[in-house]
């Protein structure tokens, strides 16, 4: 497998965003189960997982938008867990969600400056947007419902990178995407963590999530079933904690395995 874009920190250094012993409910469905993480500075920490298995949950948790039943999120050493969506944005927690969700009516400026509303300061501009992704300047008088999927997508990120975050939070880039367009969108990726970026993404594209980050864990049913590097693990160990086989694939293996399917996920 290729080498990752970063390397991870050494884990005595403080991660800029950590998840701990996360439960989250929607009614009675236990969507994550004492799931955690520590992404450090710089990296691209990707979770992968296959439909249902808790990731958007978890994105959309530490932007503020599902409350946690238990567990605490951290970022930049402090408690967020109770903080409001609104001031983790601006605090620089910003996420491009599921399904893009720009504003069809809107033109692609317009969607941008949207996102730059309540921006921290820092190097992203429009202007920069326009620089990494070439044919959005000629267009920026487009509505963006006029726009192809990988278009808005990449309307999508441009809206959160001038926010100026410090965490990139991307739900499912690939959705819906032809693989050659996932594969242009995700070549961005190295513009965007040279300003000093961090990422974490969830992505059921597990050979572009591999490609791409210095970390995966995958979830399965609300469970963590594996953590590692990409270079730890191979296409059997990520097959397995991905369907919930045997964890005997994981042994020898400098990752960790978590376990395997869990039983019932009511609380
Ligand atoms: P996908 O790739 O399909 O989006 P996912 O791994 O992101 O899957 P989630 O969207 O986090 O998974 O969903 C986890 C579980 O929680 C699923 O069983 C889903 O049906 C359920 N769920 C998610 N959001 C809600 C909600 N708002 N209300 C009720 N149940 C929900």
């Amino acid at each position: 497998m290729s080498e990752p874009a970063t390397e991870r920190a050494d884990n005595d250094s403080t991660p800029l965003l950590e998840v701990r012993d996360l439960i989250v409910h929607h009614g009675q469905l236990r969507a994550l189960d004492r799931v955690s993480l520590r992404v450090f500075p710089g990296e691209v920490y990707a979770i992968i997982g296959a439909n249902g298995a808790g990731k958007s949950t978890l994105l959309r948790t530490i932007a503020g938008l599902h409350r946690p039943t238990d567990g605490a999120i951290l970022y930049d050493g402090k408690d967020m867990t109770k903080v409001r969506p609104e001031r983790r944005a601006t605090g620089g927690i910003v996420m491009v969600p599921e399904g893009r969700r720009l504003f069809g009516s809107l033109t692609v400026e317009e969607n941008l400056k949207v996102g730059a509303t309540y921006a921290r300061k820092g190097p992203w501009t429009i202007e920069r947007v326009y620089e990494i992704f070439a044919w959005m300047k000629d267009r920026r008088t487009q509505r963006t419902a006029q726009l192809s999927g990988g278009e808005q997508q990449s309307v999508a990120i441009g809206r959160a990178l001038v926010a100026n975050p410090r965490v990139l939070l991307l739900d499912e880039l690939s959705l819906g995407l032809a693989p050659v367009i996932v594969q242009r969108i995700y070549a961005m990726l190295p513009q965007i963590l040279s300003t000093g970026l961090t990422v974490l993404l969830v992505e059921q594209d597990v050979s572009q999530a591999l490609r791409v980050a210095s970390h995966i864990q995958c979830l399965l049913e609300g469970h963590t079933t594996l953590e590692g590097r990409p270079s730890e693990v191979t296409a059997e160990q990520v097959e397995a904690a991905y369907f919930g086989l045997s964890p005997a694939a994981a042994e020898g293996s400098e990752a960790l395995w978590h376990g395997s399917t869990p039983s019932s996920r009511a609380s």
